[in-house]
């Protein structure tokens, strides 16, 4: 009979904070209550504000392309983070851990990312080519 038992529910990470008394709600169980002040954590899921995952993702994809210009040294890592923080981000809201509306910004901050890793990679070409050039001249 065991093989009919529902899988367990998603447990909350660390810093999911519940949205009445903002208890960190790690190791707590969707459908089980803050153990702070007896809040479901379903509805705390309902509540809970805009993915911070998703926001980072935004942020450091603008970052990668405003950096763009730097050979890509300071853009490329931002701009990586941005596409793998876009999809942390998306698996938030598929475990209910976080609203549908983070999936905007989760979206912006991939499509950055993505524009930021191609034009890292030139800058990080050009750099590599600079080098190349003055390493033949120097022999
Ligand atoms: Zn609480």
């Amino acid at each position: 009979m065991a093989e009919d038992l529902p899988p367990p529910p998603p447990q909350a990470k660390s810093g999911v904070r519940c949205a009445s008394c903002g208890f960190d709600l790690v190791g707590v169980a969707l459908g089980q209550r803050c153990p702070e002040c007896g809040t479901p954590v379903m509805q705390f899921a309902a509540n809970s504000q805009t993915s911070g995952k998703a926001v980072t993702s935004l942020v450091l994809g603008i970052v990668g392309l405003a950096t763009c210009f730097s050979y890509g040294v300071i853009g490329m890592p931002c701009a990586i983070l941005a596409i793998i923080f876009a999809r942390k981000a998306e698996l938030q809201v598929q475990a209910g851990l976080a609203p549908v509306t983070s999936l905007g910004l989760a979206k912006g901050g991939r499509i950055c990312g993505w524009i930021g890793v191609a034009l890292n990679a030139i800058g990080l070409l050009v750099a590599f080519g600079y080098i190349f050039v003055i390493v033949m001249s120097l022999i």
